[in-house]
């Protein structure tokens, strides 16, 4: 083993990448990494006085959730402290994004605090209306790669079914703003027979994932039909659901849900995770409840600017998500989707936060950070660089705390000479009895 720290320059002045000697310490002096916050922001569910005399019955109805969403500034006011930004924000996105928050997700706000990561995920502000020069309505390309209308087909063995337009809360940064929300209806309502056709003569797809908007607004009678027609293909080996419900309306996960999703294994969730502060009580019941039917679970968490973007929370985030049984799958860069400018990081913040999880918590707490290639070249990987060279023979790896070693590769050649010149210490091979 050798120490040293002797390391390139970072592209990113936030990266924690070690210079040399005087130079790191400069960079340190110019650039210090920016400070923790000392306490990530708890989970703390306060019911705003307008739904106080709502029974717990009610409450923990999904249908009255959904029935009683928030929706327009007069109601928002109501609940929250509005910032000029903010009532900016809401008049702006009629027409762009629609605006609609749950009760239930509406009460985990702060309403005295506009930076409070609830809020800033579903309040709209103005900076939206400011739209890069790179931005683009279809930051993915699903379009292109959409054969039928609803389906998506990107990867070889693998296909996207945009199932509804409906989610119980708008994200301000929604890839798919162009589709959410606008009419409230289901994409593939009077097509999914073009989409069984579709599959029945693509035999190498053997894995479909059902997203939208949210799969779990459909009612269990409509998600069991799309279901049960999807499972007898005798190619499709996995069914996927991508989902925000257990997060935004965890009362929509009930034992009737449940008992349904279990006939069709292999199934497995992925629920988009944002903030530790999600995490409630009845979000654990809502995860337990599908482990317990057998449903795998993993999160997505999309890196967002002044919400997730710090190393701490992200390591709360993922350590509280192990305790309820949700593994830690991806973080995503934020895609390049209309108005949402304000909501990116740098690559580097993502590579940073990677390099703070590694080593310093579970493996199965770290997640894979990938940037969705601009018009839909597919997931791409992104880690800190473990690897410092590669000589002969031998390449030299750095581990979570900067410490230097070397890892001698298996030398292939010498063996293929020492064979041929029969200098080969022949093993003999056991008898087995
Ligand atoms: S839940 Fe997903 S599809 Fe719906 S608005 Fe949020 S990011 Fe978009």
């Amino acid at each position: 083993m050798r120490e040293g720290v002797k390391m390139e320059p970072a592209s990113d002045s936030n990266l924690a990448v070690p210079l040399k000697g005087t130079e790191r310490d400069l960079q340190l002096l110019l650039f210090p990494f920016p400070a923790e916050p000392k306490k990530v922001e708890e989970t703390k569910q306060v019911i705003p006085p307008l739904w106080r005399k709502v029974s717990e019955r009610e409450w923990d109805d999904w249908r009255w959730q959904l029935r009683h969403r928030i929706t327009t500034y007069e109601q928002l006011k109501e609940i929250l402290e509005l910032t000029p930004e903010e009532i900016e924000g809401i008049k702006h996105s009629k027409g762009r994004l629609a605006l609609a928050v749950t009760p239930y997700f509406a009460s985990l706000m702060d309403p005295n605090n506009p930076n409070c990561p609830i809020r800033r995920q579903a309040i709209p502000r103005v900076e939206e209306i400011h739209l890069s020069k790179n931005e683009m309505v279809d930051p993915l390309g699903e379009d292109k790669h959409s054969p039928v209308p609803g389906l998506v087909h990107r990867y070889p063995d693998r296909v996207l079914l945009l199932v509804t337009d409906q989610c119980a809360v708008y994200c301000r940064y929604c890839t798919r703003r162009r589709l959410v929300g606008s009419n409230e209806r289901s994409i593939t309502q009077g097509n999914f027979e073009e989409v069984l056709k579709y599959l029945r003569s693509h035999r190498k797809v053997r894995d479909v994932l059902l997203s939208g908007g949210d799969p779990l607004l459909l009612e269990n009678e409509r998600l069991e039909e799309m279901l049960s027609r999807l499972r007898v293909l005798p190619h499709i080996e996995l069914l996927r659901i991508g989902t925000r419900v257990p997060v935004t309306l965890p009362q929509r996960i009930t034992g009737g849900l449940v008992r349904m999703l279990k006939k069709f294994h292999p199934l497995m969730i992925s629920i988009h995770f944002t903030h530790p502060k999600e995490i409630t009580e009845a979000v654990k019941r809502a995860c337990v409840e599908l482990v317990d039917g057998g449903i795998p679970l993993g999160s997505q968490t999309v890196l967002l600017k002044g919400i997730n973007d710090k190393p701490s929370i992200m390591k709360k985030l993922v350590q509280e998500l192990l305790k309820i049984r949700v593994r830690p799958y991806y973080i995503y860069q934020c895609d390049l989707a209309m108005g949402t400018e304000h909501f990116r990081t740098s690559v580097a913040t993502g590579i940073q936060i990677i390099e703070k999880l590694r080593g310093y918590t579970t493996g199965y707490a770290v997640p894979t950070y990938v940037v969705d290639a601009p018009g839909g070249g597919g997931k791409i990987p992104l880690q800190p660089d473990y690897v410092v060279s590669r000589g002969k023979g031998k390449i030299v790896l750095k581990n979570y705390e900067g410490k230097i070693f070397e890892y001698p590769e298996p030398n292939i050649i010498e063996f293929k000479k020492a064979r041929s010149t029969g200098e080969e210490k022949v093993v003999p091979k056991k008898v087995m009895a």
